[in-house]
């Protein structure tokens, strides 16, 4: 069998694809520094994220899981000046982190951070304007909860990217995996099948850090 180096193959294709990107370097290196997990989307990742919310002309972001804001920066620069990305985040530690990451980028006036747990935060969010797009990246126990908050805030046509619903095949595995996490995917992608909101598919992906993959959603 051939060994196939994944990092490698992801530095050769985000090497012509990526731009050097010196606001997303530093926003790493700082949440490092402050002790934040190394968790953030892939850089190929956050490219998709950004190029999504462009291609569907997104000017009303919300994101559910915050950490130091790496895909916060890549979703409002998609946005036009008067575009707002609704981040929420548990971690009062974590939002000072994406805060300070959030206004080296530049684009602060295009971020609001709520903090506190993600369900009280989308209550607050509900008599807000719709959003065009949702990702969805905080606690896995709680995936099919953020979705069916994240569906009802969304507008027709809207879409929604829900990261790590895979994990290296173990989701569809309930036998080999018990874990909280993996259970709380499972629950949602069950769920899925009588949901007549939405039109979706999953997509698997592998990376340096294993294979994994995401559900891309779109509200009829
Ligand atoms: N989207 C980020 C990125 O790509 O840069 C990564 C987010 S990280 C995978 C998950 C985040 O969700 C963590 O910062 C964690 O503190 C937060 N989180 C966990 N439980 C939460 C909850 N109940 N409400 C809001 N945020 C939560």
């Amino acid at each position: 069998t051939t060994r196939v180096d994944w990092e490698r193959s992801d530095n050769f294709h985000n090497s012509h694809l990526l731009r050097k990107d010196e606001a997303l370097d530093a926003a790493i290196r700082n949440s490092e520094a402050n002790d934040l997990p190394p968790i953030s989307v892939s850089p190929a990742a956050g490219q998709l994220l950004y190029l999504l919310a462009k291609s569907i002309g997104a000017k009303r972001v919300l994101e559910i899981g915050t950490l130091g804001g790496y895909s916060t920066i890549h979703l409002a620069r998609a946005l036009p000046d008067d575009g707002k990305v609704i981040t929420l985040e548990l971690s009062e530690h974590h939002a000072k982190v994406a805060t300070e990451n959030i206004t080296k980028a530049g684009v602060a006036s295009k971020v609001d951070i709520i903090v506190g747990p993600a369900l009280d935060s989308l209550r607050k969010v509900a008599s807000e304007p719709k959003f065009d797009f949702a990702f969805i990246d905080a606690d896995k126990t709680n995936m099919l909860n953020y979705f069916i908050a994240a569906k009802r805030l969304l507008r027709k046509g809207g879409a929604i990217y829900v990261d790590n619903v895979i994990r290296g095949g173990l989701v569809a595995d309930p036998a080999a995996d018990t874990s909280e996490f993996s259970d709380g995917v499972r629950k949602f992608i069950l769920a899925m099948k009588d949901d007549e909101e939405v039109e979706a598919t999953t997509i698997g992906t592998v990376t340096g850090k294993g294979y994994d993959g995401f559900l891309y959603a779109v509200k009829k």
